[in-house]
C-alpha cells in the first residue's frame, strides 16, 4: 500500500484525464480501491466538494465525509450539510469540532482572535483538528483543483503529504470552473446558495467575503490579511 512511510519506494500509479470526469473518477476507484476505510474526505462543503461527494458515493456508498466544524460557519454551509445528507444517506458524514471551544479560546488568545491572529485561529479550529482526523488513516481525499490559485497549480493526483505525514489525494486537479458548475447543474445536485450571491469559496463566516476581483475565485477569504489558505495544503 502507498503510505507517507512507502512513498519513495513505491511505484505511483498513473490515470488518464481525457474522460467525462477528468480522471476523477478512476483516481477515486484506486484510492478506495487501496484504502478500503482507511482514507477520509475532507470536505468544506464548497462547491467542488459537492461535486467530490457525488463522485464518491458512486464509488464508495458509506464513505467516511469529514467537515472541520470551526463553529464560524454560515448557516447556509450548514444547511447545505444538511441537503447533502439527505440526498447521500449512507455516507458517513462526521462533524469534527475542534477541543478548544470558542469562550476558551477568547479567554487564552483574546476576542475574535481571527481578526488579529487568523493563522493562529486557524490552527486551533481547522489545522489540530484535521490532524486528529489524519492521524488514525493513511490518505486523505482533497477537492483541490490546479486553476484555483497559483499555490494550488503545482497539485498531483497523489501527493506525498509533510504537513500530516499522510497521502493526499486531489481527484479535481483538472476541473476547471465551469467543469465543477456544469457537473452539478446537469446532475442537479444541491449546493450552497451563497456561490449564487457572489461567494464562489465559502469559509468560516468571520474570514469570507464576496469575491473582490471574478477572476480571482479566493479573493474574499481573510480580506485585509495577506493569507490565502487556511493552513490545511501548506506542505
Ligand atoms: Fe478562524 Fe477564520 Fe480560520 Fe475560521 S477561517 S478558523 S474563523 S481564522
Amino acid at each position: 500500500m502507498l503510505t507517507y512511510q512507502t512513498w519513495e519506494a513505491e511505484e505511483k500509479p498513473s490515470f488518464p484525464h481525457d474522460n467525462e470526469t477528468k480522471g476523477a473518477l478512476d483516481v477515486l476507484t484506486w484510492a478506495y480501491d487501496e484504502y478500503k476505510d482507511d482514507v477520509v474526505y475532507a470536505c468544506s462543503f464548497g462547491i467542488e466538494g459537492i461535486v467530490l461527494i457525488d463522485l464518491i458515493s458512486k464509488v464508495k456508498r458509506d464513505a467516511e465525509i469529514v467537515f472541520l466544524d470551526t463553529g464560524l460557519h454560515f448557516r447556509e454551509t450548514y444547511k447545505t450539510i444538511e441537503k447533502v445528507k439527505e440526498k447521500y444517506p449512507s455516507l458517513r458524514i462526521v462533524m469534527k469540532q475542534p477541543s478548544i471551544s470558542l469562550d476558551e479560546q477568547a479567554k487564552q488568545f483574546g476576542d475574535e482572535l481571527w481578526k488579529h491572529h487568523p493563522n493562529k485561529c486557524c490552527e486551533l479550529r481547522k489545522v489540530i483538528p484535521l490532524r486528529e482526523v489524519l492521524t488514525g488513516v493513511t490518505a486523505w481525499i482533497s477537492g483541490l483543483r490546479r486553476e484555483q490559485s497559483p499555490t494550488r497549480s503545482h497539485v498531483e493526483y497523489i501527493n506525498k503529504d509533510d504537513k500530516f505525514q499522510s497521502i493526499k489525494i486531489c481527484p479535481l486537479i483538472h476541473w476547471t470552473w465551469k467543469d465543477v458548475w456544469n457537473y452539478v447543474y446537469k446532475h442537479h445536485l444541491p449546493y450552497n446558495v451563497l456561490h449564487d450571491r457572489g461567494y464562489p469559496s465559502i469559509g468560516c463566516e468571520p474570514c469570507t467575503s464576496p469575491a473582490l476581483d471574478p477572476n480571482d475565485l479566493r479573493s474574499g477569504r481573510w480580506v485585509g490579511h495577506g493569507k490565502t489558505e487556511c493552513g490545511l495544503h501548506i506542505t
